[in-house]
């Protein structure tokens, strides 16, 4: 089971959730001596992580950092430069750091520039600088397989109430990575929404969501059993890279597949 090679692996919001999940369930796809670069503020997170995955034969680097500081690709870059080795053969960016930002209230209520620029920095500058310094770094060379993975949503595609940050990030997220996959025909680029996740960013959707009947449709899903495991998703994200048939730059839901 190393069918993703000998890869260098970069990972954001590795230290809880999905991120977490990805980083344990493509660790098992790698050949030995492949490269995991892990991206979370939380650092003590990240290097429970880091030891959980030290038990195969891998070499694991935790970048402790908020990725909306000016710095923080640099930091990444820099930590992924040292760690890897000429022999990598696969490189994989998952850009999958995210937050929900303020959704207990309603558009009209974000008059303030610092907010929506402070989330905007997180969620949208952070991802496209960070894969734009990545790419640089790690430039096409033969023998180098390329892949930028951006965890989206049905937020990039359709309106939500009161949910204004989110679907706004999520939909410029996804454009940019469509652009980028137009512009580097070497390189795979997948949009992948995982589905409604039973993690901490559920629980912030269903307990904060301004929009009272949104808010309990959320919650609904939860006690209905409706909600996907992080490990059910990842498996079918991983069976899309390992198949690789997707069409570059394509949104694909895990409701669809
Ligand atoms: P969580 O809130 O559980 O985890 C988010 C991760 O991102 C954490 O590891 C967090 O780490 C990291 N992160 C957030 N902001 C920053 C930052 N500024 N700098 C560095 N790291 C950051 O979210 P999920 O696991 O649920 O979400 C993963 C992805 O899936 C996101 O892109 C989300 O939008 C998407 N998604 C989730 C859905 C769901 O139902 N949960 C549905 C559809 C899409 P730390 O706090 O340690 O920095």
């Amino acid at each position: 089971m190393e069918q993703l090679g000998r890869v260098l692996c970069i990972i954001t919001g590795a230290s809880r959730g999905f991120g977490r999940t990805v980083a344990k369930e493509m660790a098992r796809l790698v050949k030995p001596r492949s490269v995991f670069i892990v991206v979370a503020r939380s650092g003590d997170e990240l290097r429970t992580l880091k030891a959980e995955l030290a038990e195969s034969d891998l070499e694991v680097r935790c970048v402790v950092v908020d990725l909306s500081l000016t710095e923080a690709p640099e930091m990444v870059v820099r930590a992924a430069k040292e760690a890897s080795s000429p022999d990598i053969e696969h490189l994989i960016l998952v850009n999958n750091a995210a937050s929900l930002g303020d959704v207990s209230r309603f558009t009209k209520s974000f008059t303030s520039m610092a907010e929506v620029n402070a989330y905007l920095s997180s969620n949208v500058s952070s991802a496209l600088c960070l894969t734009a310094s990545v790419l640089q770094a790690f430039p096409e060379q033969s023998g180098l397989r390329r892949c930028v993975i951006n965890i989206s949503s049905l937020c990039a595609l359709k309106p939500f109430c009161s949910w204004v940050l989110y679907c706004t990030g999520k939909a410029a997220r996804e454009m940019m990575f469509k652009v980028l996959a137009e512009e580097e025909p070497d390189l795979r680029v997948l949009n992948y929404a995982p589905g409604q996740l039973d993690t901490d960013m559920h629980i912030l959707a269903r307990t904060q969501t301004g929009e009272l009947s949104f808010r309990k449709m959320l919650s609904d899903m939860l006690d209905n059993g409706q909600l996907v495991t992080c490990e059910t998703s990842c498996a079918k994200m991983m069976k899309l890279l390992l198949e690789d048939k997707y069409t570059s730059g394509d949104h694909i839901d895990f409701y669809d597949i």
